[in-house]
């Protein structure tokens, strides 16, 4: 997020979590660059501040669990438009003593009352327009966030989640700077933000975004930390934060004297009370796929990362693909892109079947669906998802449209023991549903419009369609892989629908392509999913768009940036090669605790 100069060796006051910290205090931000290779522990964030107290747990003795909940938590404060308790997310986690990865799903919930029509316009039966869907209380599902944050100290942490939510607290008080990013974020949400007092008197100081190197602080939240500190998530779930979120969706704040204008109604939403009372996080057995001699476990529903990604993976795996020839690996990663986000639209959703999930993630489905790739010409796109009971080539009916969002954080971080936590979460939009909680200081999620609003699908079945009590169909992919058995490489992005194609080309570059990791994420990308044309940055199309379009592909208009990744690399003699963006978002902090010299 902040680009500050790289510095070879990094050290935050250690007394972060008891003690003011002269780095943090009003204004300035820790250095840190995007890669940083040595021992002892490992962080990447797309943000200095969450990096710097990551490695701070983990320089006193906290593990990989705690030190990801602590960086979580300040990322809520610092990148509040992605992320935070008001919102939800997949956490993935490799226990090196019992070499398993486990998960927590700890997705937004739709109310118990939501329906198929939930975002169907009474009035005229037709879909709400999706920022009217976005800016309103019926977007916003029960948030999962902290409840992940609980379940995961609590199973694999050595601190308190009270403790681990100090430093957070530290920072919203004290203030952080604002650079490029955070104000832009806010000028693109302007007129959003502008509808609600609690919002605006936050983020648009004098009726304007706050200006770069400006002091952002937030002691609302910092009050709501340590609220929860105090009180424990409940306060969240079933206590007076319940309270506000429930007021604040059902009721939305919309002010009296909004800052510029909104083009739509602000309509409410009906999650309850006994909704938020209900929440609870899921462990879902992670996806798991060979590609070569590795090992690749993701997120199983609802999200459709993990299947999507080792989809496109054992796809790419019936090909001889190798850095001799860049073009030909790319043409093969475009088409099985777009082949796995058509089984994805047809048929992953919060509540596909196991044998579903379990063949579209086989080797004997990859042959299905590859035998259709010519080396040579690319497939005429969108294509047909597969037919599940069909044994050859044969392709089904037509596939729908994909989704694209913009927001979202990731993080990872392994520590000493080899422990490693790979976890994305977000509020869904970048500023989420644009309601601050008033006098709780964080954003609400729009979680919901993660749905279809309408069948995408028909005749056939839309895997997801609002329904009771359902969890959106999510694609972030929080991506653990290990080679032989031991970790090789933990990564994830932001980036809505297209997190799936950042996350697959990153392992292309490095796996296939041979590049460095820090070459594999500084590489540009483009993105497949089953569209007419490939969304592609700039430098992508320039360099190998002449090669692809000679192989029949074409590229729609180019987006300045794809996805917002971190990454760790574990090297063979028990380093850790950490890396974030380079420029992306504002480019990102990684640091280890022991630099390598
Ligand atoms: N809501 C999106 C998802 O769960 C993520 C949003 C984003 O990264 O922009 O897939």
């Amino acid at each position: 997020m902040r680009i500050l100069p790289v510095l070879g060796t990094f050290s935050l006051s250690a007394a972060l979590l008891v003690a003011p910290s002269p780095a943090l205090a009003g204004g300035s931000a820790p250095a840190l660059g995007p890669t940083a290779t040595g021992y002892g522990g490992a962080v990447s964030t797309v943000d200095p501040t969450a990096t710097a107290v990551g490695l701070d747990v983990l320089r006193r003795g906290g593990n990989a669990v705690d030190a990801a909940v602590a960086a979580a938590a300040t990322l809520g404060v610092t990148e509040p438009f992605s992320a935070g308790i008001g919102g939800g997310g997949f956490f993935v986690y490799y226990d090196a003593r019992k070499r398993s990865v486990q998960t927590i799903d700890g997705r937004e919930t739709g109310p118990a009352t939501m329906r198929e029509t939930h975002f169907i316009d009474p009035a005229d039966g037709q879909p709400y327009d999706f920022a009217e869907a976005r800016v309103s209380g019926l977007s916003v599902g029960a948030p999962g966030t902290l409840a992940t944050w609980e379940s995961a100290t609590r199973k694999w942490g050595t601190r308190s989640l009270a403790s681990l939510l100090q430093p957070a607290a530290r920072v919203a008080d004290r203030g952080f700077p604002v650079d490029a990013t955070f104000r832009q974020q806010i000028a693109d949400n302007a007129a959003a933000f502008g509808q609600f007092d609690s919002t605006s008197s936050l983020y648009l100081p004098g009726g304007a975004p706050p200006a770069v190197g400006s002091t952002q602080r937030n002691p609302d939240l910092a009050d709501t930390y340590r609220l929860i500190a105090r009180q424990g998530t409940d306060v969240l779930y079933r206590g007076a934060v319940a309270r506000d979120i429930v007021r604040t969706v059902q009721d939305p704040p919309v002010s009296e004297t909004p800052v510029g204008t909104w083009a739509y109604p602000i309509r409410p939403g009906t999650l309850t009370l006994s909704d938020l009372a209900r929440y609870r996080v899921n462990h879902p057995a992670p996806t798991r796929s060979d590609f070569r001699n590795l090992t690749v476990y993701g997120m199983s529903t609802p999200s459709s990362g993990g299947v999507a990604v080792s989809e496109a993976l054992n796809i790419l795996e019936t090909a001889k693909l190798s850095k001799a020839d860049v073009a030909k690996a790319l043409h093969y990663y475009l088409e099985a892109s777009a082949l796995s986000f058509a089984d994805r639209n047809r048929y992953v959703g919060a509540y596909t079947p196991q044998p579903v999930l379990k063949r579209l993630v086989s080797d004997s489905w990859a042959q299905q669906r590859a035998c259709q790739i010519s080396p040579t010409a690319a497939l005429t796109k969108p294509v047909p998802p597969g037919d599940l009971n069909a044994t050859g080539c044969t392709p089904a009916a037509v596939g729908g449209p994909t989704e694209q969002g913009q927001s979202t954080t990731n993080l990872t971080v392994a520590d000493r023991w080899g422990n490693i936590v790979e976890y994305t979460f977000t509020i869904e939009q970048t500023g989420g549903n644009a309601m601050v909680v008033p006098g709780r200081g964080f954003l609400l999620n729009n979680e919901l419009t993660d749905f279809n609003f309408t069948n995408t699908q028909a005749p056939a079945a839309d895997p997801n369609l609002p329904g009771p009590g359902k969890r959106p169909r999510s694609s972030m992919s929080p991506t653990i892989v290990l080679q032989d058995g031991k970790p090789f490489l933990a990564l994830g992005s932001p980036g809505g629908a297209t997190i799936i194609t950042t996350v697959l080309q990153i392992l292309l570059n490095r796996v296939v392509l041979g590049q460095s990791l820090p070459e594999a994420m500084a590489a540009p990308r483009a993105s497949q999913r089953n569209t007419a044309g490939i969304q592609a940055e700039p430098a992508f199309r320039t360099t190998y768009g002449p090669a692809l379009i000679a192989r029949g592909h074409s590229f729609a208009a180019d987006v300045p940036e794809l996805g917002a990744a971190t990454a760790i690399e574990f090297t063979r003699n028990g380093g850790f090669i950490a890396s974030a963006e380079p420029v992306r978002r504002g480019g990102g902090a990684a640091g280890v605790v022991h630099p390598a010299r």
